[in-house]
């Protein structure tokens, strides 16, 4: 029984797994890699999947689906000789042969598979992404994001340094960025952004309509399948380029026949618009991460579309230096999902890897709008973008006078009005029967990285409510599990008993001393918490590291000026002509934030 990894590309699937402490790409009989998504249905003899129903999107455009994971989780439906399939059942059957194949290749059934999915994919998609598993005869528990996967094959080659990586996933319709920051044994996302209109499509688009101008032809006044013709040409050109400079193209239109040259600094051309939006992205994401370019350790190069030459050139460009290039582009995330199966199956060479995610979509609570009554508004309780598993609590007062009771109404989106968003469920809880603004309940949010998600209410009785809303279904023993370790991250770094009493000692400190000691300490303080109130994993663990080495200096110190104050050396209240701890020992980690702080907060 074997575990496998898999990347369900919008364009291309294939599969991964471990063996011999590496990891290994699963070909097909014919040494093919790449499987194309595409399914199409042949009158009376059943489904082409991959390259030969690819091969048919030509010429039975209506027998043929193809891109059809853009359309994952919608109410988007495909006709195929006579029957309406939907893109999960289409997903079933691309998932269905990568099973089949592997079984063949590693002559052993396929117990489970770890499924990649874009990471901003919402809980539908995530959960219709399972459900093709299922029907595909896989069982898949956990799907990982795309980028965590990047991240990881990117782990697996260079050593697992703390590093901040921006993954650049560059495939046949999409372009997704990641920030991705790598720390211990923990993968972390922090924003991701991206177009679901761009890709290796667009630049395919682009050429043609250089050969066509080249030519002299209107491109809309071609027939269909010449326009199909075209396509395939302009995507053989392009792919040529990896290794040629000049590619020939030469197409037979209405008996004339049309050719043209395309060549590396031609496509740079041509993709010039296409290169402006990816750098609005690119400076998109890094403000939503609040970083600079400069804090970037290395850009990994993922997807098919960015083994083009000019698509590396302009990152060069763009970047200041090389960004990394893990073997096939196109092939990265899927050795990252093959390593992950070998985690998880507990194999000992590979260290087991905490992969977190973030919250894709913001997820809140619906709220009286005053001025429309009628329709309520969105107040988030989870931000896009938040760290999971993320916690927050909030509250909440009552709209009228004496009401019995409050419903907490979830939902899903970024819409003001709550009736755009998705409506998840709802928790209804007893309040004090008081005017109106007066009675208040307390709502805390809890998603976790299993897509779960768990709302808990609380009234000025201290009485509690609470929903678990999941994208799966759950057994009784896996609710009481997810609940009890909800209860955990539900307790923020703030108030977790360490932590409280770390900040306890340096209180202790404080009150212990006088003038520009206890000023610094202050400054320490609120160093620390705004590390602690980050969301950042990778913050907390250095503020609360840093706290401690300070701590430790400053219980040595005081130790010290007590016994010099014993022997009479020093008298009380020198601290304050000479801080005894040196610029290096503590301002080293973060100096302009404590001196920012100190002067209210300006910037340097
Ligand atoms: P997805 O993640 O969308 O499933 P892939 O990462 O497999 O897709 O990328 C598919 C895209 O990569 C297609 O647009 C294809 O034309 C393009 N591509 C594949 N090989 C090359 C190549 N050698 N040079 C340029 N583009 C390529
Ligand atoms: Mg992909």
């Amino acid at each position: 029984m074997a575990v496998i990894g898999i990347d369900l590309g919008t364009t291309n699937s294939l599969a991964a797994y471990w063996k011999d402490q590496a990891v290994q790409l699963i070909e097909n009989e014919k040494g093919e890699v790449l499987l194309p998504s595409v399914v199409g249905a042949v009158s009376g003899e059943g489904f082409l999947v991959g390259r030969e129903a690819k091969e048919r999107l030509l010429t039975h455009p209506e027998a043929t689906a193809a891109s059809f994971k853009c359309f994952m989780g919608t109410a988007r439906e495909y006709e195929l000789d006579g029957r309406v399939y939907t893109p999960m059942e289409l997903s079933a059957m691309v998932l269905e042969r990568i099973r089949k194949n592997a079984e063949y290749v590693l002559k052993e059934e396929i117990e489970e598979a770890i499924i990649t999915v874009p990471a901003y994919f919402n809980d539908k998609q995530r959960s219709d992404t399972k459900k093709a598993a299922q029907i595909a005869g896989l069982k898949a528990d956990r799907l990982i994001n795309e980028p965590s996967a990047a991240a990881l094959a990117y782990q697996m080659k260079y050593g697992a340094e703390e590093k901040t990586l921006l993954v650049f996933d560059f495939g046949g319709g999409t372009l997704d960025l990641s920030y991705v920051e790598c720390f211990d044994n923990v993968i972390e996302i922090l924003a991701v952004a991206g177009d679901n209109h761009l890709g290796g499509d667009d630049i395919d688009r682009a050429i043609g309509a250089y050969f066509c101008r080249e030519n002299g032809l209107q491109e809309e006044s071609l027939s269909l399948e010449d326009q199909a013709q075209l396509r395939k040409l302009s995507e053989q050109a392009k792919c040529a380029l990896e290794s040629q400079e000049t590619v020939p193209m030469e197409l037979q239109v209405e008996g004339r026949s049309c050719r043209a040259v395309l060549e590396e600094e031609i496509l740079f051309e041509i993709c010039m618009p296409i290169f402006g939006k990816i750098r609005n992205l690119f400076l998109h994401i890094l403000e939503d991460a609040g970083s600079r370019v400069s804090q970037i350790d290395d850009l990994i190069m993922v997807g098919g579309s960015s083994r083009l030459p000019v698509v590396k050139r302009f990152l060069t460009e763009l970047l200041g230096k090389e960004p990394v290039v893990l073997g096939d582009t196109d092939k990265v995330v899927a050795l990252g999902a093959g390593a992950y199966a070998g985690i998880r199956q507990r194999r000992e060479e590979i260290r087991d890897m905490l992969l977190t995610d973030v919250c894709p979509f913001t997820l809140g609570i619906g709220v009286l709008n005053r001025s429309n009554r009628e329709k309520d508004i969105l107040s988030p309780m989870i931000e896009r973008n938040s760290t999971l598993p993320a916690s927050h609590r909030s509250r909440f007062v009552t709209t009228s006078d004496f009401q019995k009771e409050i419903m907490v109404r979830i939902y899903q989106g970024e819409e003001y009005y709550v009736d755009n968003n998705v409506f998840l469920g709802q928790v209804s809880i007893e309040v004090a029967q008081k005017p109106a603004g007066q009675a208040w309940i307390e709502v805390q949010f809890t998603y976790d990285i299993n897509g779960i998600l768990h709302v808990a209410a609380e009234n000025e009785m201290g009485e509690r409510r609470q929903v678990l809303l999941a994208n799966q279904t759950l057994s009784e023993a896996e609710l009481r599990q997810y609940t009890k370790e909800m209860e955990k991250v539900m307790v923020p770094p703030v108030q977790q008993p360490e932590n409280q009493e770390l900040l306890a000692r340096f209180l202790h400190e404080y009150e212990n001393s006088v003038g520009g000691r206890r000023e610094q300490i202050g400054a320490m303080v609120g160093w620390i918490l705004s590390k602690l109130e980050s969301g950042r994993r990778k913050e907390v663990r250095n503020g609360v590291e840093t706290a401690k080495r300070w701590l430790e200096q400053l219980e040595i110190q005081r130790n010290m000026q007590e016994e010099l104050l014993f022997d009479g050396e020093l008298k009380e209240g020198s601290w304050e002509e000479e801080p005894f701890w040196g610029e290096e020992t503590f301002w080293e980690e973060e100096p302009e934030k404590i001196v920012g702080e100190k002067n209210g907060g300006d910037e340097e």
